[in-house]
């Protein structure tokens, strides 16, 4: 994965028919809207070739995708004898993993993750994971990695991307990222110690890097960024005053206080060697957009996100992206969707990390027992954003 990925959230499976559907509209102009969804989403599902498959119970289909139902949420086999879900509520995935990444739960009736092609598929992907993140100082090539999981290193390679989205190399590189920021952040070594101490065999090879993996030279990282531009402005909004602060990848920052000093201070420390500017009238639009995000999070965001995190971090914050507005989730459920159901506190831990309130909405989770749990920017904040989103 990309370090620091300019990502869009909107899009993908998030689709209309996902999240804006369950979306509960406050008001008789948003019920229409919903409505409209609704409709919008019975149309698409219904003109998917892969809906009359389902339609039929179509056995020949099992293996060549998965529907997923929003409502019960659960993915089943096209064959599956369980009561047909309403087209509205069916999404479709390539396969059980894409449908587990995305939150789903494999169906009780029809097993779909098991003993399937697609099973064997996931499991061949998650041992090439396992490998790699074991041998962070010299990966294996594509060649290696697809020996071992019995492919041709073409059908490896597409597995591997349509498994987890990024290709080896890509997944490798995060790992590394991951580590040389550890190593750069924890200690106050040379950094050419650093360097071979992440895994890199030569400095050169090193520096080759680095730009595209930390998005900064090595010495500008460790002291916090300097020498990175970042503008920022800071507006009202319902929620009090809301900063948003952009790189030249994309928004890095959405933080949410009371008063703009506080947030300014707060963005320093997050980012305490950059060069920080003021924006001009220039940046007004995304400022806009930035409060229109506060304003109504059910609506999305379209604007590209500078996201900094470690490869752990990135994932969590990709599930928390697939939650949508209207729903919570608990830190151990966030756990399992992240497909590290052992790592709580961790990923906890990057919740709280998080820079770009509501964009990432670290929002929506809640303690196990429903609790509200703490938030960065401050448990009323919190709650005035769930109230707002449920409705
Ligand atoms: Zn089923």
């Amino acid at each position: 994965m990309a370090a620091e990925a300019a990502v869009r959230f909107d899009g993908k499976d998030r689709s209309a028919r996902g999240d804006q559907a369950r979306y509960r509209p406050p008001s008789k102009l948003w019920e229409q809207e919903a409505t409209m969804v609704l409709t919008t989403a019975r149309a698409l599902t219904e003109e998917d070739p892969r809906w009359r498959a389902v339609a039929a119970r179509d056995r020949r289909q099992d293996g060549a995708f998965v529907y997923a139902v929003r409502t019960t949420g659960v993915y089943c086999r096209p064959s599956c004898p369980a009561r047909r879900a309403k087209p509205e509520n069916v999404s479709f995935f390539a396969g059980p993993a894409q449908a587990a990444l995305a939150g789903f739960r494999p169906c009780r009736r029809c097993a779909p993750d098991a003993g399937g092609v697609a099973e064997t598929a996931a499991a061949r992907v998650a041992q090439a994971c396992r490998t790699l993140e074991a041998a962070a100082d010299e990966p294996p090539g594509l060649a290696a990695l697809a020996r071992e999981a019995g492919l041709s290193a073409s059908r490896f390679h597409r597995l591997f991307r349509s498994v987890t989205g990024v290709t080896p190399k890509a997944y490798a590189d995060g790992l590394r990222a991951a580590r040389l920021r550890e190593v750069l952040g924890g200690r106050a070594g040379s950094v050419t110690e650093a360097i071979y101490d992440a895994g890199f065999g030569s400095s050169g090879r090193f520096y080759e890097a680095a730009d595209r993996l930390l998005g900064m030279t090595p010495s500008q990282y460790r002291a916090g960024g300097a020498g990175a531009e970042i503008r920022y402005a800071v507006a009202d909004c319902w929620l009090g005053s809301v900063l948003a602060a952009q790189s030249e990848r994309g928004v890095c920052a959405i933080l949410l206080g009371d008063a703009p000093e506080p947030l300014l201070a707060e963005l320093r420390g997050r980012f305490p060697g950059a060069v920080l500017s003021e924006a001009s009238e220039d940046f007004a639009a995304v400022t806009a957009r930035v409060v229109a995000l506060v304003e109504r999070p059910s609506d999305g965001f379209d604007l590209p996100l500078d996201i900094r995190g470690t490869v752990f971090q990135q994932r969590v914050w990709a599930a928390l992206a697939a939650v949508p507005a209207g729903e919570t989730v608990s830190y151990a459920e966030l756990a399992r969707r992240t497909g590290a159901p052992q790592a709580v506190r961790a990923v906890a831990g990057a919740c709280a990390a998080n820079a770009l309130a509501v964009a990432i909405p670290c929002h929506r989770v809640l303690r196990s027992d429903g609790g509200l749990s703490g938030y960065r920017w401050g448990a009323d904040r919190k709650r005035a954003l769930l109230d707002r989103e449920r409705g």
